[in-house]
């Protein structure tokens, strides 16, 4: 029986008692993977649908080659191969190879470009003294346009480092504010910028840094309506979003518009870059055609993010950014790049397009935007993310806690966040245990569920309502608006 090495990614470790690798003894990959689910059965359900069928959002890789390129499960194994599994998570071509109608148009509305003052050539006197950039490249620079779909941990740093390369245009879609835990890794804002505008403080600080650059503010949300009018006035789009939908509008946007997508994606310590160009090499549905479910992904405000990740994640994708537009090097087109910041490691896998893809395929189903947040199975925009879970609001658990039959107060979330607040007379349960506390909880008259903003304790509280508990309530907006409302003396995180 062939000896191999099984990765288990970090998004999957909690329900594998921490394991980052097991070795295993299996004829083929699925007969693998399901012995490592024998050990941990708690990460069953996040590989295996209910058809038992390896689930669509989980890619699997054999040294380093999608398992989708040969027998997927029934992929045999030899001595000494490794395994890995990559699920997906949330949370971000040379503009000359464009097609020519495009292309002409553009040119066409374009302005002839001025030749570069004395000012500019100092500027950017260590690009002209590259041959890649030149005289030549640093004219295509200021002439291109990149659009960065959300000013965040990775749009921070890539948006300074475009502007000071002198990309001519960046645009940027945000319509948040700065917020005080934004400063940890956002590295566009200042303190005295929180609460402020993102897109105005942005501006404020790229024009700062570059006066040549102009800035476009999208100061509103990505959505079907305009993702297309938006996406294709640019040459490259950078995928800086920390969620789901938004990441497959992204993709599918740059597939119908032959914008090619510079893709990264945060967790905890690891992040993942790609470009996604389908004009030439797969796209991100070709990679995931389907998102997990909402309640088997924690989302980066949920999961920590260690500051420095997004930095580095961000200029990468600046670095891809600029190379397709001065049409330089090797894109990572085909190539998805994964990076360890604790164990400082870089690991490249091969990535094929799916020859089903419903958007980039020869056979595509798929002609134009859909309805994101349906397909990614979460609320629309505005919706509560509560979905028939019974809730309760701060002030009415205070009243309730006061009262002769206080309810059992469970805390779902993960030490380190109740180091920072907590409730008084609660109870520890992380949400990924909870099926396994049923016993104590039965013995409680009412259960009251809370996380830091509500939407894990929504998912445990559905957990225990389909073990058949009819008694459970989930603590409205979190331990956060518990704080805004009934007890200030605690922090907002
Ligand atoms: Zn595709």
């Amino acid at each position: 029986m062939p000896k191999v090495t099984v990765r288990i990614p970090t998004p999957l470790r909690s329900f594998a008692a921490g394991e980052k690798e097991r070795a295993i003894d299996a004829p083929t990959v699925g007969a693998a993977i399901r012995s490592l689910c024998d050990v941990h059965p708690g990460l069953r359900r996040h590989l295996f649908g209910a058809d038992d069928r390896l689930r669509n959002f989980v890619s699997v890789f054999l040294n380093d080659d999608d398992i989708r390129n040969h027998e997927r499960e029934a992929t045999p194994l030899t001595d000494g191969d490794v395994v890995a599994i990559v699920p997906a998570i949330a949370g971000g071509a040379p503009a000359a190879r464009r097609n020519r109608s495009a292309r002409s148009t553009r040119t066409a509305a374009r302005p002839v470009e001025p030749p570069m003052g004395v000012d500019e050539l100092r500027r950017y006197s260590r690009h002209l003294l590259l041959p890649e950039v030149g005289l030549a490249g640093q004219r295509k620079l200021r002439g291109a346009r990149v659009l960065i779909v959300g000013a965040g941990g990775l749009g921070s740093p890539a948006a300074l480092y475009l502007a000071a390369a002198g990309v001519g245009t960046i645009g940027l879609v945000d319509f948040d504010a700065v917020d005080a835990s934004n400063l940890q890794r956002q590295v566009l804002y200042a303190t005295s910028d929180v609460g402020r505008p993102k897109l105005a403080a942005a501006a404020e600080r790229l024009e700062g840094l570059n006066p040549g650059v102009r800035v476009v503010r999208h100061e509103h949300r990505l959505d079907r309506s305009n993702a297309l009018e938006i996406v294709k006035a640019y040459d490259v789009v950078m995928d800086g979003t920390d969620n789901f939908p938004t990441r497959y509008l992204v993709n599918d946007a740059s597939v119908l518009t032959g914008v090619p997508n510079v893709y990264g994606s945060i967790y905890r310590f690891e992040g993942q870059v790609s470009v996604f160009d389908a004009r030439r090499g797969p796209c991100y549905r070709c990679l995931y055609p389907e998102p997990p479910p909402p309640d088997l992904v924690p989302s980066c405000a949920e999961a920590g993010v260690l500051g420095v990740l997004p930095g580095v994640v961000g200029i990468l994708q600046a670095t891809e950014a600029l190379k397709i537009l001065l049409g330089v090097g090797e894109p990572l087109v085909g190539r998805l790049l994964l990076y360890d910041a604790l164990a400082m490691r870089f690991r490249e896998l091969t990535l094929r397009k799916d020859p089903r893809c419903v958007l980039c395929s020869p056979h595509a189903t798929q002609k134009g935007l859909i309805d994101y947040p349906a397909f990614c199975g979460v609320p629309a925009p505005g919706e509560a993310t509560e979905r028939d879970v019974p809730e309760i609001l701060p002030e009415e658990l205070r009243a309730a806690l006061a009262s002769n039959e206080p309810p059992l107060l469970v805390d779902v979330r993960e030490p380190e966040e109740r180091a920072i607040s907590r409730i008084a007379g609660s109870v520890d349960i992380p949400n990924a245990e909870i099926a396994e506390h049923v016993d104590d909880l039965t013995r409680a008259r009412s259960i009251v569920l809370f996380c830091r903003s509500g939407s894990r304790s929504a998912d445990a509280a559905r957990t225990l309502i389909e073990l058949g508990f009819s008694n459970v309530r989930s603590l409205k907006g979190g331990i956060n608006a518990w704080v805004t409302t009934v007890d200030r003396s605690m922090p907002v995180y």
